[in-house]
């Protein structure tokens, strides 16, 4: 049974899957409950809210027996604008959103288990409800968690989306493999900008440029504004550095092929979207979630750290916007951008 539900994950188009059981070591689960205890949750109150249902998932199917996880690599091909002007986004959302794309394999995957399996009950998410994905991921024999807090496979690298479905089929559990991707390497605790990881394979995510640019709906904090650099949307240098990653291996999913235009990487163009243009534009992307004004908030950041002065007076626009969040965000702007280029014009004048 195990195999065949293996053997339909692979025909689904996911590169990884495994099984594993609904229990969970005690120590792993302490150290999540830790991270809460930490407050280093940013602003998501929905995690500490969903501990119950993580801690149980026969809450969200009754008669549970066992996790299928799966794994979808998302390394796409193209490389990052490298000129320092150009707005960064991160690879996982260069393609289409990976939510839908990972909901869409996950329903063919439960069709196929319920075609083979009449008696098969289960219930399918990515990244969507409180589930202990990685946790499940790595019980499974997915992958390891790194120090960049993300599931390293030795295969893959940690560039893969994670999806489960939880499920009454008496699935085998596949072996846990246990090794440490990292042992003494340090690259992405020294690599990350805001000082957000510390080496113990947790981030803290009220540091975290990926949280502060996607899941906060504050400005972002003044001291870490000039650490964000052009990223408009996440981080990818905790991922970026991790020898794991240079394989060239990429995604055959046509949907994580890049839809970015190359206008979508100048940031005058960007400081002129407005929010029905942001809403067309970014249809089907993971881009939407943090919403218009969140993305200008980071597109406003990221042009006072530009150094360049032509951009300033669309900076401007937004000093007095209704949006207190934009206006505190093109406040800074505005005077970060002001001092760089105003030290560049004495330095000139040396
Ligand atoms: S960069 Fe090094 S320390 Fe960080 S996750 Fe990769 S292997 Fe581990
Ligand atoms: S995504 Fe960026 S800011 Fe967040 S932990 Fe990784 S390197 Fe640090």
């Amino acid at each position: 049974m195990t195999a065949c539900a293996l053997q339909l994950a692979a025909e689904c188009g996911f590169e990884l899957a495994g099984v594993s059981e609904l229990h969970l070591p005690p120590e792993e689960i302490n150290s999540y409950v830790a991270w809460l205890e930490r407050l280093e949750y940013g602003s998501m109150d929905y995690l500490p809210r969903g501990l119950e249902l993580r801690l149980d998932p026969r809450k969200l199917l009754e008669g549970a027996l066992a996790v299928l996880s799966v794994g979808l690599l998302y390394r796409p091909r193209e490389q990052h604008p490298q000129a320092p002007d150009q707005a960064l986004y991160s690879r996982y959302a260069w393609g289409r959103d990976y939510h839908k794309v990972m909901k869409g394999k996950l329903k063919r995957l439960s069709a196929g288990l319920l075609a083979v399996f009449p008696e098969y009950r289960g219930r399918a998410f990515a990244d969507s409800a409180p589930v202990f994905e990685k946790l499940y991921a790595s019980q499974a024999g997915l992958g390891s968690k790194g120090k960049n807090s993300l599931l390293i496979s030795r295969t893959l690298g940690s560039e893969f989306f994670i999806g489960e479905i939880i499920t009454s089929l008496p699935l085998a559990p596949t072996p846990r493999e246990d090794w440490d991707p990292c042992q003494s390497c340090h690259a992405c605790v020294d690599a990350c900008p805001t000082g957000a990881l510390s080496g113990d394979r947790t981030v803290n995510a009220a540091r975290c440029l990926a949280y502060l640019t996607i899941e906060s709906p504050d400005p972002i904090p003044q001291e870490l504004c000039p650490a964000l650099g052009s990223r408009i949307f996440g981080c990818d240098a905790c991922q970026g550095i991790c020898p794991w990653n240079r394989r060239r291996i990429f995604t055959s999913e046509p949907d994580f092929a890049c839809r970015l235009t190359p206008q979508l990487a100048s940031l005058e163009y960007l400081l002129t979207m407005d929010e029905e243009q942001f809403l067309r534009i970014f249809q089907g992307s993971v881009i939407r979630r943090p919403g218009w004004a969140g993305f200008m908030r980071n597109v406003l950041a990221a042009a006072g750290n530009s150094g360049q002065p032509h951009l300033l007076p669309l900076i401007r626009r937004f000093a007095d916007h209704a949006n207190p969040m934009l206006r505190t965000q093109a406040r800074w702007a505005a005077e970060h951008l002001e001092d760089s280029l105003a030290k560049e014009a004495d330095q000139g004048d040396r």
